[in-house]
This record gives structure tokens, sequence and C-alpha cells, in this order.
């Protein structure tokens, strides 16, 4: 077998080997059929049973309520920023909206070009080192939906709780800790998340919408942006991204044989965990989050003299633990650890840190 690295990539991240190897068994030759699942039409009988598993694995993964729409789109999560608004917010509504790094920031910019944003809360007030709670918050009177992003993916901030707001939807940008541990879908009005985090590979957004949300678009709103048509056609009104589905449904059924998102939560707080009880208990290195506010995905961290960034990347390179250089927008460095790398990388890290720590510290 051909060896595989530690890959702490943020997106597109790791995937599970054993996903990789069931995708290279069935490329050239799916279940008998003599093609490969690329070379379907997305119509034909073999593919619409691929689809349609994908989505039931999902839903019982998930247990999506049966008022619940399951599309699988193009277009990433950057796509969704205009797509909600252009869906969800009236010519003359509000819709509010927790900046809490980059990500919220994007979908905030992008929902400003068509209608009206009320920034209900932000965390810049605490250096994005920590969530406002929502005592902090200013909701509008009638806002069309409250949006957040439960995990923001380069600053390393997550939620540890869902926000309270009776009537008015919740929209939440999941791209990077979907799946990671369980959720209630039926407290949220919309939830995506762009696949190549922590579903599958890149190419691919899924939308889990609660019914009664559907058919609010816009007049302007593109064919192809429409959820409502997106829904009564099964994601297909033009040809959907069918690899990226595929592998996807491939990742439903091997996090059903780990045991789910239950046996996900379990894994992903011991490596994280792992990660931060060692950042913590050393002068070396540092995270700057509240502790409430941390990522169980994305544990960014800086050493002591940015000086050795380079020469701590190469040494992890050349073990195998790839991809642990900090975005370019924040410098240090990040670990993604999403559901594919398992504690193993997390412990071949930390050995590498304090080793690294040793030698340089
Ligand atoms: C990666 C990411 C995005 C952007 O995803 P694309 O699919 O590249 O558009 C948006 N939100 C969050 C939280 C992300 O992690």
């Amino acid at each position: 077998m051909s060896k595989r690295a530690h890959n702490f990539c943020a997106g597109p991240a790791a995937l599970p080997t054993a996903v990789l190897q069931r995708a290279q068994a069935e490329m050239l030759d799916w279940q008998g059929r003599g093609l490969s699942v690329m070379e379907m039409s997305h119509r034909s009988d073999e593919y619409v049973a691929i689809a349609e598993k994908a989505e039931q694995d999902l839903r019982d993964l998930m247990a999506i309520p049966s008022d619940y729409k399951v599309l699988f789109l193009q277009g990433g999560a950057s796509q969704q920023f205009a797509e909600i608004p252009l869906n969800l917010l009236p010519e003359d509504g509000t819709a509010d909206y927790i900046e809490t790094g980059i990500w919220s920031k994007k979908a905030i910019e992008e929902a400003r070009r068509y209608g009206s944003v009320n920034v209900a809360a932000s965390a810049k007030g605490y250096d994005y080192f920590a969530i406002p709670g929502q005592n902090e918050w200013q909701l509008s009177k009638d806002a069309a939906y409250l949006h957040y992003a439960s995990n923001e993916t380069i600053g390393g901030l997550q939620f540890d709780w869902v926000p309270q707001t009776g009537d008015v939807p919740l929209v939440v940008d999941m791209s990077s800790d979907i799946l990671s541990r369980p959720v209630d879908v039926s407290q949220f009005g919309l939830i995506y998340a762009g696949a190549q985090k922590n579903i599958g590979p890149s190419g691919l957004v899924v939308v889990i919408v609660r019914e009664d949300l559907l058919g609010r678009a816009r007049s302007v709103c593109p064919t192809m942006l429409n959820y409502k048509i997106a829904a009564d056609n099964g994601s297909m009104y033009n040809t959907p991204a069918t690899y990226s589905w595929y592998l996807s449904g491939l990742v439903f059924e091997w996090l059903k044989e780990q045991g789910g998102v239950a046996a996900m939560e379990q894994r992903n707080r011991a490596k994280k965990d792992l990660l931060y009880t060692f950042i913590d208990g050393s002068d070396f290195y540092t995270n700057p989050i509240q502790t409430g506010s941390r990522s169980w995905m994305n544990v960014p961290f800086r050493l002591a003299d940015e000086k050795l960034d380079k020469t701590f990347l190469a040494g992890a390179d050349a073990r195998g633990l790839l991809n642990l250089k900090g975005h370019r927008s924040v410098g240090g460095m990040r670990a993604s650890i999403y559901n594919a790398t398992g504690l193993d990388a997390v412990e071949a890290l930390v050995a590498y840190m304090a080793e690294f720590e040793k030698e340089h510290g």
C-alpha cells in the first residue's frame, strides 16, 4: 500500500483512506456495470440510486426531519452568501448577521448587495478571540433570518451553543463543522456546508432547508440559485457534480460504519483535548482563543519566535505532517483536524511539536 501522510489541510481536506480505496476499486467498473460513476448519466437508474442513497445516509446521520429538503448544489459555500438573501430576504426586509471572523464577514458583505443587513454582534470587540454571548446581541425586530457561522475555519472560533431566535429562522454556515458532532437540525431554518472540509471533495455544497422557507425567492433570483427549483428537481435541474456527490455518499457510509456523529464527537473531543492541552502546557506554543470559543476542527497556534516558522514547517513536512501553515491572512500555524484526520495524526503532531520545542525552545 502506498504511504499516506497526516494531512492537516483546512480544505480541500483529508478524506478517509477506506473511502479513497473504495472509489479506486470502483473507478473503472462500478458494481459490474462496466463504467465509472464519472461516466454515468445523472438521470440513469444507477446514478439516481447512488444519489438517493447518499441523501438517505446523510438524513440518517443527522436525523434530518422529513419536512426538510436536502440539496446537493454547486458554487461552494461562497455562492450561498448570495443565494441565501436572494431566496430568503424580502426587498424591504432586514436580516441579522453575527460576525465572528472572515467567513461570516464575507457572508455579510455579499448579503449587503441584496438588502438591509443588521450586524447584531461582532467578535471584533474581543479581537476575534471569543464569541459574544447572545445577551450582547442587538437583534432587529422582524428579521427575515439570522445568519452565523458555527465554526470560523480561519480564526479557529466555534460556537458551542445554538442561538435562540424564536420564530426567526436560523441560517448557519456549517462548512467546517458539519457531521463533527450531533446537532438538532430542527433548531435551524437552513444549514449549508461546502463539502471539501468535512464531507467530501470540492465542487459540492450541501443545503438542508426547512420546506416552509422554499418559494420565497425574489423574481430576479437566477433559476440556478432558486432553492425551490432545486428541490422540485431533486438537485438535478441541470447536471449536478455527480462524482463529488457519489464520493460524499461513500463518506456518509463510512461515517455510519464508524458509529455516526456521536462516535465522531468522542473522537474529535479526544483529538482537540490532546492538542489544546499540549499547547496550553507549553511556554513555546500559544493559541489565543478563549476556552469556550475554541474550535474542535481548526486549531491555530503560534511559535514563541515566528522566525522559526519556516524551520518548523520544513521539519513537519519531512515527517509527513502536511499543510500546517496558517491562513495567509493570519500567519502562524493551523492544524485542521476534521473527521478523517485520526487521533494518530494528532499524536504524531504533538510528538513533533514537543521535539521541536526541546530543540529550539
Ligand atoms: C471554506 C469555507 C467557506 C467557503 O467555501 P467555498 O466552498 O470555497 O466557497 C465558507 N464558510 C466557511 C465556514 C468555510 O470554512
